[in-house]
């Protein structure tokens, strides 16, 4: 079994629609796709800032400028018109807990994706004047805070996969590293998947990014393998192209960490499949 699940039928650029993305057809094309790739599993996971409804959670300028769609809508189509699992990928805002679970608890997901994006009003990968790197005094610390993140996120119960888990790495050379081993950063978001039951994603996005590296590191993977937390795989493609992206380069680096099984879900339920 080979899965993609961290997948937007609609490109991230604010000036698109998703009436044009939104459609049989173009849940078709990724279908065709993902099953000449030999990805039998599919589903779908816009991101929650595109919904009006996350306006409700959080008012950040980039989700304002973002929330165009209607939430209902989404869920209907995936559910109507297309044979996808249906997902979204939620940003984990601290402060904003019980408000994410509202709008979260409304709907019947195969599986809700967290992401931390911002560490406080901050970005972890834009390169813009939101950037955390321009308002941090080291790498030390951004690393820090950004793995302190992804663990709470693992402990609010709100999500299932925890979802590209060393993004703060987006920009390989073109930011600091810290002096550190990163296993110190690691160890206590893998814990706190563990102690939650969440599994944690396994994703070829980084292969895409300046970082030129899968999404986390070999020793994340090997920490979460040791400790027992499931893995689950992902291209988060943005168009049908990026469907599977490199998965073979993925496949491998799982085999050589000794992961067997992937995470499959159906109505917030998860269980274990063969990788491959
Ligand atoms: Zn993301
Ligand atoms: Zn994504």
């Amino acid at each position: 079994m080979l899965t993609d699940y961290h997948v937007h039928l609609r490109p991230d650029d604010p000036g698109t629609d998703a009436a044009t993305y939104f459609t049989a057809a173009n849940a078709d094309r990724y279908r065709e796709t993902a099953e000449s790739r030999g990805v039998a599993e599919l589903g779908v996971s816009e991101h929650i800032h595109r919904f009006t409804a996350a306006l409700d959670v959080w008012q950040h300028p980039f989700w304002r400028q973002s929330a165009q769609d209607d939430l209902d809508r989404y869920v209907e189509f995936v559910r109507e018109e297309t044979d996808l699992r249906l997902g979204i990928e939620a940003d984990y805002i601290r402060g904003t807990e019980d408000r994410m679970a509202n709008l979260l608890d409304a709907h019947e997901w195969d599986y809700v994706l967290g992401s931390v994006h911002f560490l406080g009003e901050h970005a972890v990968d834009f390169d813009d004047e939101t950037d955390i790197w321009r308002y941090e005094a080291s790498a030390e610390r951004v690393w820090r805070r950004y793995f302190e993140a992804i663990a709470e996120s693992a402990l609010t119960g709100l999500y299932d996969v925890i979802t590209h888990p060393d993004l703060v790495k987006i920009w390989g050379k073109g930011r600091p590293a810290p002096s550190k081993d990163p296993r110190y950063f690691y160890e206590p978001a893998v814990e706190a998947m563990l102690e939650a039951n969440v599994a944690m994603e396994v994703s070829t996005a980084g292969l895409r990014k300046p970082v030129g590296e899968i999404y986390p590191a070999r020793p994340m993977i090997e920490m979460a393998v040791d400790a027992g937390v499931p893995i689950a795989l992902s291209s988060d493609a943005h168009t049908p192209d990026q469907l599977g992206f490199r998965y073979d380069e993925a496949v491998k680096l799982l085999e050589d960490c000794g992961v067997k099984e992937i995470a499959v879900f159906e109505r917030r339920e998860r269980r274990l499949e063969p990788l491959g």
